[in-house]
Parts: structure tokens; C-alpha cells; sequence
């Protein structure tokens, strides 16, 4: 009984002590994520515009983080990830840019300034907000999918098709992208022997 109350006591001190922590800022312009779209809308705040947009990060760096080798980065041959997000995050903090490592939970557009809550318990107020935050692929939902994601299941034709020159293709979907990626499989010289296999609702595309 004695260590119940104990640990209540605890968890109510932890409780008030994080709501007594909680700070509420106000910045201009607030940028959500932390990939390309947020770190190239920094920069050009910063730079053109002499603003200090505060960055909220997220995962620092998005999606490239994990990506070993970018080969469509101009002046670089081949670029990992890491470094090449090291390097714009470098450049937008020179030109002004402040980053909060921190995930937002909720935004409320109704008032102005905006405010922004944060998973820390703080909050930031904002007059204008840029929303980054990227996309998260649709899964198509067969066995395996995750164990084989990266290593012959893929979400982008142009990034990564290369890697299967000359073996079998199959893309899965049945709108206007799967076309696309289709076409860019098999475009000559790339000479990708891909079947192209629409699945869903494609009975009156040809093959
Ligand atoms: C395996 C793979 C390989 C790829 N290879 C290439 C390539 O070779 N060349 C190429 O051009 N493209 C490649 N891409 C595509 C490239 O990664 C994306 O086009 C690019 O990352 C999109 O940038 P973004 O800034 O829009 O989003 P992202 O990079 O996804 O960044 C989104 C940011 O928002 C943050 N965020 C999301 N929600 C919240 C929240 N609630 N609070 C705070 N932050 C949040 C995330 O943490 C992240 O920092 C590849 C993608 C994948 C998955």
C-alpha cells in the first residue's frame, strides 16, 4: 500500500515538475521536418530573406539519412545520405537557420500566431508555419514486405531501378505513377527486361 502511494507521489512529481519545465516560444516562421524540403526552405529564409526560421527536426536529416549512396545529386558522382544531409543542414545553419530537435503532436491553425505542440511538453507560437514533413509509402501488404524493403522491394523507380538492370521487374499499382515508373523501366538504353505487370484495376491498360 505504502509503495503505491510512493509511486503515485512520484508520478505526480514527475508530472508537475514537466509542466512546470514547459516553455512556450515565438518565432517568425516555424519549419516542421528536417529532410531536404524543410533544410532548402531554411536556407533560402535565411539567406534571402535574412530570417532565422526555427527547423523542428523530427528525425534530423529525413528519409536520406538512411540512404547509402545518392547518385543523382549534382557534382557528386555518389554521396551517401548522412553526409550530403550533414552538409545542407551545415549550409541553412550558416545562413541563419535554428534547429529544435523535437517532434511536433499538434498544431493549431484556427488563431494566429499558430501554436505548435511539441512531444517535449514545450510549445512554440508561430506567425507562419512550413510543413516538411515528407510522405510515408503505401505498403502493399504481402509477407516479407518489411524483411525485403531496401533489398529488392522499392517506392521509387528513378532512385532505385538501376539496381536491377537487367532482372525482373514487377510493379505493383494501377494509377498514373505506376505507368510512369513503368515507362522509366523500360525506357531504352536502360533495357530493363521489366514485365510489365499492373496489378489492381489495370484490366484496360496495355501491356
Ligand atoms: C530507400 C530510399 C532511397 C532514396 N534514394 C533517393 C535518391 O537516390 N535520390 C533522390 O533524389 N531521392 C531518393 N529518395 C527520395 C528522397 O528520400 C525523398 O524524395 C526526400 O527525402 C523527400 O524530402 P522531404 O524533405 O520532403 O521529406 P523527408 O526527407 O522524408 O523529411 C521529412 C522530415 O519531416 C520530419 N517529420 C515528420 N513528421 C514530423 C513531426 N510530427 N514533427 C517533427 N518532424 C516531423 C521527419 O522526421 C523528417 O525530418 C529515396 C527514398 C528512399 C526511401
Amino acid at each position: 500500500m505504502i509503495n503505491k502511494i510512493v509511486s503515485s507521489l512520484v508520478l505526480c512529481g514527475i508530472w508537475y515538475a514537466t509542466v512546470l519545465m514547459a516553455t512556450t516560444q515565438h518565432h517568425t516562421i516555424v519549419i516542421i521536418g528536417s529532410g531536404p524540403a524543410g533544410i532548402t526552405a531554411a536556407y533560402y529564409l535565411g539567406r534571402s530573406y535574412k530570417m532565422a526560421p526555427l527547423v523542428i527536426e523530427g528525425n534530423p536529416g529525413g528519409t536520406l539519412m538512411s540512404v547509402s549512396k545518392i547518385e543523382n545529386w549534382p557534382c557528386y558522382e555518389s554521396i551517401s545520405g548522412v553526409e550530403l544531409m550533414q552538409q545542407m543542414t551545415k549550409q541553412a545553419k550558416k545562413a541563419g537557420a535554428i534547429f529544435l530537435s523535437d517532434i511536433v503532436t499538434n498544431i493549431n491553425l484556427n488563431n494566429r500566431p499558430f501554436t505548435i505542440n511539441l512531444i517535449s511538453g514545450n510549445t512554440i507560437t508561430a506567425e507562419a508555419l512550413i510543413v516538411a514533413t515528407g510522405m510515408t509509402p503505401k505498403k502493399v501488404g504481402c509477407p516479407g514486405e518489411d524483411v525485403y524493403r531496401r533489398k529488392g522491394i522499392c517506392n521509387c523507380a528513378l532512385c532505385d531501378g538501376p539496381l536491377f538492370m537487367n532482372q525482373q521487374v514487377v510493379v505493383v499499382g494501377g494509377g498514373g505513377m505506376a505507368l510512369q515508373n513503368t515507362k522509366l523501366l523500360t525506357k531504352k538504353p536502360r533495357n530493363f527486361p521489366a514485365q510489365k505487370h499492373l496489378s489492381t484495376s489495370s484490366n484496360n491498360i496495355k501491356k
